[in-house]
């Protein structure tokens, strides 16, 4: 099963008040299509992970394809329970006291990154939400993650209990599952590896376990990833331990299903045309700078590849508020619209209002080609923030 992806942004984009995400509905139905495919060929339960991609004004849509949400605390897991309507998972790198409770009551799996906080809130989840199963994340200590920001499984990481600090004498009854989460932007030949090691780490508890959550990660609606390996590994793991398998993807929910919007404010010179946006790297799309990589911008190459070419920059004072260097076919003009690719996940998530920059619109493109603004910011949004 391919995604065809057919982005129909032009028929709206006279519409858009810049700066705008837009999140073309019909690409992430694709997305989220391929992923019940998954489940129900593999048997494994899909949970969306809010930390990427957490447009709820979508959930109707999620609703009817995923499993429920993942969430890192106590406001991710309200926004499961309060919009999703489905299984919460959380996980928390700690929880604190004056949270544990409302997170016990909504949350259907609640998963601790080490045996002290285990020990600590184990008998107060289960007063509080009899039902609540508990578990436990592990740190197999391999991942082929891209970079150290972002590899869950590098030297002293805080996140998860390795081998050797494994209490044996506390994996008691209670604890009905086994969480890794080692993948950034990976393939099923990552996860293959991956799985082999926790295999042959924790091989003794994972037939004691109800459940294996292997995390996320895993950049499933990519063109060239591997559905039908993927499938397989769950199948054949399912089989070998009678366990159910829940995936938590984020990225994967929202890849390639929308853009960034944004306008050309001035066009300055130094030694290279510089365009200044309406928008910032800084503030919009951090992972431009944190991973970091260059957005494509549609009908735009690399530099020199097109007769004129430009450096994008935000509109924030930060130096280094660059978005890459592009070319185009005809010289940009003060007004025009640009539309950066696949914006959708890890974007809004992460916005900051940094120099007082507006923060872009929310909108939808729905399935009838019509666009729904359906989240404007204003000055109090900024305002309220601070004191
Ligand atoms: C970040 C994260 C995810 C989602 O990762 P993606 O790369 O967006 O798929 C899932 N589970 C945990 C524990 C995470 O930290």
């Amino acid at each position: 099963m391919k995604i065809k992806r057919v982005s129909k942004i032009e028929s709206i984009l006279d519409k858009v008040k810049t700066p705008s995400y837009i999140c073309e509905e019909h690409l992430l139905e694709e997305n989220l299509k391929l992923l019940k495919y998954i489940k129900e060929q593999s048997g494994a339960k899909i949970l969306v992970a809010l930390k990427g991609f957490a447009m709820w004004s979508t959930f109707d849509l999620v609703r009817k394809y995923l499993d429920g949400a993942t969430a890192s605390g106590l406001w991710e897991a309200r926004l499961s329970f309060e919009e999703l309507k489905k299984e919460t998972h959380t996980y928390s790198p700690a929880f604190k006291e004056e949270d544990i409770f409302y997170i016990a009551k909504i949350s259907d799996h609640i998963i601790f990154n080490s045996f002290n906080q285990l020990k600590k809130y184990k008998k107060i989840a289960k007063d509080i939400n009899p039902n609540i199963s508990i578990g436990i994340r592990v740190n197999p200590e391999y991942s082929s993650a891209p970079v150290d920001l972002y590899n869950p499984c590098g030297a002293f990481s805080r996140l998860g209990v390795t081998k050797s600090e494994f209490k044996k004498e506390e994996f008691d009854d209670e604890i009905e599952g086994l969480h890794f989460h080692a993948l950034c932007e990976e393939s099923a030949n990552s996860l293959e590896k991956v799985l082999k090691v926790f295999e042959e780490k924790f091989k003794e508890y994972i037939p004691k376990c109800k459940w294996i959550n292997f995390g996320g990660g895993h950049h499933i609606t990519r063109d060239d990833y591997d559905v039908e390996k993927l499938i397989d590994l769950i199948k054949k793991f399912k089989k070998r331990y009678e366990v159910e398998v829940y995936l938590e993807p984020g990225e994967a929910v929202g890849w390639q299903s929308g853009v960034l919007v944004a306008e050309v404010v001035d066009i300055v010179h130094n030694k290279m045309d510089i365009a200044i946006l309406d928008t910032s790297a800084e503030t919009h799309m951090p992972d431009v700078l944190a991973m970091p990589y260059r957005p494509e911008v549609r009908g735009a190459a690399k530099p020199f590849e097109k007769p004129y070419t430009y450096r994008l920059g935000g509109n924030s004072c930060l130096a280094g508020d660059i978005i890459g260097d592009y070319s185009f076919d005809e010289p940009l003009k003060i007004g025009q619209k640009l539309i950066f690719e696949d914006m959708i996940h890890y974007t809004f998530v992460k916005n900051t209002t940094f120099n007082g920059i507006q923060l872009p619109s929310l909108a939808i493109l729905k399935k009838d080609g019509s666009l729904k603004v359906v989240k404007e910011f204003t000055y109090e949004d900024f305002k309220n923030r601070l004191s």
